[in-house]
């Protein structure tokens, strides 16, 4: 169907073939070709400086909606929603660290630390747009495939909201921290002998034959959410876009939500021109980067192998959207190796910041592109870390402790004897006898 001339305020469309359905439709694809669904937002009545005036206000509201780094921006995520499930998330830092510029080769690189959300990745703020929804459509239960992540997300809000969460994550391949946030936040948590591409097809499966509502992130509600992160990124500098953005891209929900927040923010007046994007994928998971390098002329899937779990995805869902991003930005897409992803992720750790191994191929791709000259060591760069360093502690112990010989930046944890000596020797810097 289209909407005439009175459309609501928010509506779905099909991104494939344009027809449109109610926001409450609980259907995961469109229904008619089975397409990507986008939300889609009347131009706000307000003026940009009103817009502007009201997230301003709500910064610092002590509990509520309003404190939340994602429903401070409610009137371009989802405004008609009026109760809903917060932690509240968002509010994460922009930090700046000198050794990391020196280490990546350019001026004042700002990481935006999505680390700091309540289960430790920027998950939640799609998570709490999309378990909200679920919420007012009245869901009997909530599901998702995962790398880690979403699963830890979608448990967590699920429990807030008193919803049953089922997650599908790939046996043996997801991050400790992850795994055991799902369990102890109670989803009913199934570890699927497949790979994340597998989880995905049978958790879809599930959705259409046994009535779940889908929260993956083709879940277009998560998508809004995560716009903020670019929201608010742009408010910390003043709505003065910097010239790049850099994030990690794996199944390019983010890198969807990323391409709209800011062409919408130019349509509706918020910004004046547009940063561009740059996508850094895992060498090992890359099919977006091989269609990008082919000017997207057709669409890759690949048997995902990398460190950073949290990207480990051959066949990503969010292409579509993810390809309009990269065009409507002038964007990049590019893939760096397990081993570039390792040591920035040791320089990021080392100076005090930390992330988790996916989140680290962003300063990796900032590096490799102030190398190609592409970004230039004047550009204002904004990285975002989308995890929080504990997320993944078996790859960190293995990289400190085991990896022979030992990775630059090895640290090596010592044992000794219980005496003064043994620890006055090591702190002049000698070895335990
Ligand atoms: C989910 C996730 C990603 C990948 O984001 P996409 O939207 O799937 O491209 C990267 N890093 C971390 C830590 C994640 O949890
Ligand atoms: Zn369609």
């Amino acid at each position: 169907m289209k909407f005439g001339i009175e459309r609501p305020q928010t509506w779905q469309v099909c991104i494939a073939c344009g027809n449109e359905m109610v926001e409450s439709d609980p259907h995961a694809r469109c229904v008619r070709c089975g397409g990507l669904l986008e939300i889609e937002h009347r131009v706000p009545r307000m003026a940009p400086e009103e817009l502007l005036r009201r997230f301003t206000e709500r910064r610092g509201a002590p509990r509520g909606g309003s404190a939340s780094g994602v429903w401070r921006y409610k009137d371009i995520v989802l405004p008609s929603a009026t109760e809903v499930v917060s932690y509240p998330e968002g509010n994460t830092p922009l930090l700046q660290r000198a050794s990391i510029d020196r280490w990546a080769g350019v001026g004042g690189l700002l990481l935006k630390h999505e680390g700091y959300n309540p289960t430790g990745s920027f998950k939640d703020r799609g998570m709490t747009v999309g378990v909200t929804q679920a919420r007012r459509i009245g869901a009997r239960a909530v599901a998702c495939a995962s790398t880690g992540n979403t699963s830890a997300s979608l448990a967590a809000y699920a429990s807030l909201a008193g919803i049953p969460a089922l997650v599908l994550v790939p046996a043996g391949n997801v991050a400790l921290g992850k795994l055991a946030q799902s369990l102890a936040y109670g989803a009913k948590t199934l570890l699927v002998r497949g790979d994340f591409d597998d989880c995905l097809r049978l958790v879809e499966d599930a959705s259409d034959r046994l009535g779940v509502y889908l929260l993956n992130s083709i879940n277009p509600f998560r998508v809004e959410g995560q716009k903020t992160i670019v929201l608010e990124t742009l408010e910390q500098l003043g709505w003065d876009p910097p010239d790049w953005i850099v994030l990690p891209a794996g199944n390019l929900g983010n890198t969807a939500a990323f391409g709209k927040a800011l062409v919408e923010a130019r349509a509706w007046g918020l910004i004046d021109r547009l940063p561009r994007l740059a996508a850094v994928q895992a060498a090992g998971a890359a099919p977006f980067a091989q269609s990008f390098a082919e000017g997207f002329a057709r669409r890759h899937r690949v048997k995902a192998e990398t460190v950073a779990t949290a990207i480990r995805i051959g066949d990503p869902a969010s292409y579509d959207r993810a390809v309009k991003s990269i065009r409507e930005t002038d964007g990049v897409v590019l893939a760096v190796s397990d081993a570039e992803i390792l040591a920035a992720k040791a320089a990021v750790d080392a100076s005090g910041v930390g992330c988790e191994p996916a989140s680290a191929a962003s300063v990796a791709g900032v590096k490799r592109l102030v190398a190609a000259g592409t970004i230039k060591p004047a550009d204002r760069v904004v990285a975002v870390l989308t995890g929080h360093i504990l997320k993944d502690p078996g790859a960190l112990l293995h990289y400190h402790r085991e990896m022979d010989p030992p990775p630059v930046g090895a640290n090596r944890p010592i044992e000794i004897e219980p005496t003064i000596d043994d620890v006055a020797r090591l702190l002049e810097g000698g070895s335990p006898c």
